[in-house]
């Protein structure tokens, strides 16, 4: 039987409704408009494109967004500034730095200076550190939205072997702490783990995270494993693939993350979802 296409357009879909009944609630009940404020530097096509489907995502919610877009030439004070302001501003609940940020901007002091309490990107040392010894924090959105992916499937996490394929701050690293946090029993593999196939073949989950187009192919993956496709991709044509070979991989899997259509659409939703929580918070 061929695996179960894991709809993230359907699941981000009913997160949106859920979300959107909150914020009518905050507002009609609190007095409470939740705000997103957006710091955009430089033309980058793609960061330009993600920053406008978060304003329009956010707007389509009911949120109020407020988006700086400054030249690639400002300076990394005048960022900071920015950062600074945003965090001052009540009307703001959650502060997002688009990146990445041009090279002589350093990328750690930007986000280090946004309030841990707006830091709904979840990139702060200090919700880094809360994510690992397992407090309340703000969870990266791309690792959020993979986590609720699986557990909308119903597949039990713990207990299980989870393979993730990447270590990087803002997907590999903390979707593997989630894993833990599940009771999976983790790998994390990178480019110089030794046997990349076998490692992903222990994985009753597996999660690519790697950014190489379908490198994950039929042979590499568990028969039944849920595979969560994080990979953006762009091939020869213009057409967009994941990191995994998608059509080989159905006939192993039980369950699988289309690319477009899967993880993508989670991790605008858990942004709001962020935000509508920073919100929430700051009445409290
Ligand atoms: P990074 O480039 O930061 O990290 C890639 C990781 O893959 C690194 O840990 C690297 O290992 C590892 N890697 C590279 N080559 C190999 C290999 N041959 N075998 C095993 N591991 C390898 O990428 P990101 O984590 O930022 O993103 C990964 C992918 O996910 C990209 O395609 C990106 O576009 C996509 N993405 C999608 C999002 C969404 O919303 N759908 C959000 C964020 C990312 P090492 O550490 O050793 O270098």
């Amino acid at each position: 039987m061929p695996a179960t296409i894991i709809d993230g357009k359907q699941v981000s879909a009913s997160i949106r409704e859920e979300l959107t009944a909150k914020v009518e609630g905050l507002k009609a009940e609190r007095g409470l408009t939740p705000g997103i404020g957006v710091v955009l530097v430089g033309e980058d096509p793609a960061s330009q494109s993600y920053v406008k489907s978060k304003e329009k995502t956010a707007e389509s919610l009911g949120i109020y967004s407020k988006t700086i877009r400054v030249p690639a030439e400002t300076s990394e004070e005048d960022v900071l500034r920015l950062v600074r302001e945003f965090n001052s501003d009540p009307k703001i609940h959650g502060i997002l730095v688009q990146l990445p940020l041009p090279p002589h901007i350093n990328e750690n002091s930007v986000i280090f200076a946004i309030d841990p309490k707006k830091d709904v990107d979840g990139f702060h040392p200090v919700n880094i550190g809360r994510l690992h010894i397992g407090e309340d924090c703000y969870v990266p959105c791309t690792p959020a939205g993979i986590i609720e992916l699986i557990e909308r499937t119903g597949v039990e996490l713990k207990g299980k072997n989870a393979v993730v394929v990447g270590r990087s701050n803002i997907v590999g690293k903390p979707v593997a702490m989630l894993l833990l946090s599940r009771h999976s029993t983790v790998t994390i593999c990178h480019s110089r783990t030794r046997d990349l196939a076998a490692e992903c073949r222990r994985g009753d989950i597996l999660v690519a995270a790697v950014g190489k187009a379908r490198m994950i192919t039929a042979d590499m993956i568990k028969p039944g494993a849920v595979v969560i496709d994080v990979g953006v991709n762009r091939i020869e044509g213009g057409k967009l693939v994941g990191d995994v070979d998608f059509e080989g991989a159905l006939d192993v899997a039980s369950a699988i993350t289309p690319v477009p259509g899967g993880v993508g659409p989670m991790t605008i939703a858990m942004l709001m979802k962020n935000t509508v929580l920073a919100a929430e918070r700051s009445l409290k």
